[in-house]
């Protein structure tokens, strides 16, 4: 069976917008990957910057370990993000999440990279502007910088009032979400 055939079974909470899902891809803090190799699972956290023009993920890493051992063998992965609204008197989990399949890269191009750690820094920084004036070309060039390109996106909004969203006035970093509104 494929990935096409499965659909979010709550309609009632599926989001088919792709504004509102580019949304959660890019507020969200991290994002969490699921590799295979070889029949063998994996999964990591990442903290990442979403590139809605490209439709990509970047992220940087150290230049060894595990996921990039994966990655060589078989770079496609399943990812999500959240947008945790926490646990609400009503014993309802609110939240937002979105899943997305896609192929994770290693960028080797160092305009890219720097674009790359731009997106990332956007996303992430307080004060992005003073933390990308940091950044030293000979030290991009050691960075590892990785993207995923996405391919499939579905989203589920386990929000079952809206009112209690309004009422959480959800901010990240100083930042409204939108999605929460
Ligand atoms: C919120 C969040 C954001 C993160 N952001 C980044 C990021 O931007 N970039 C990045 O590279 N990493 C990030 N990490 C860490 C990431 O999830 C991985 O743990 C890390 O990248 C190590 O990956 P690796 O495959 O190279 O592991 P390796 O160092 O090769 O380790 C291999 C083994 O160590 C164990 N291991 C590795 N990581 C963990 C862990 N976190 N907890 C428990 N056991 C572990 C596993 O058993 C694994 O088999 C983040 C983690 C969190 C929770």
């Amino acid at each position: 069976m494929s990935f096409q055939s499965f659909h979010v079974r709550r309609k009632d909470r599926e989001v088919t917008d792709l504004k509102e899902m580019q949304q959660v891809l890019k507020t969200a803090q991290y994002v969490t990957v699921a590799m295979c190799m070889d029949d063998e699972p994996y999964l990591v956290s990442l903290s990442h910057g979403y590139d809605e023009a490209k439709n990509c993920i970047y992220f940087h890493c150290a230049s060894e370990g595990k996921k990039l051992v994966y990655q060589k063998t078989n770079n496609k992965v399943w990812g999500q993000a959240v947008l945790d609204f926490g646990f609400t008197d009503e014993c309802d989990y609110v939240y937002t999440s979105v899943h997305f399949s896609g192929k994770m890269h290693l960028v080797s191009d160092i305009s890219e990279k720097q674009h790359g750690i731009e997106v990332l820094i956007r996303q992430l920084s307080l004060d992005p502007n003073k933390k990308l004036a940091q950044i030293k070309p000979e030290r991009l060039e050691k960075t590892t910088v990785g993207r995923i390109d996405i391919e499939c996106l579905t989203c589920k909004k386990g929000a079952p009032k809206p009112e209690r969203l309004k009422e959480l006035n959800y901010v990240i970093r100083g930042k409204p979400v939108a999605n929460a509104e």
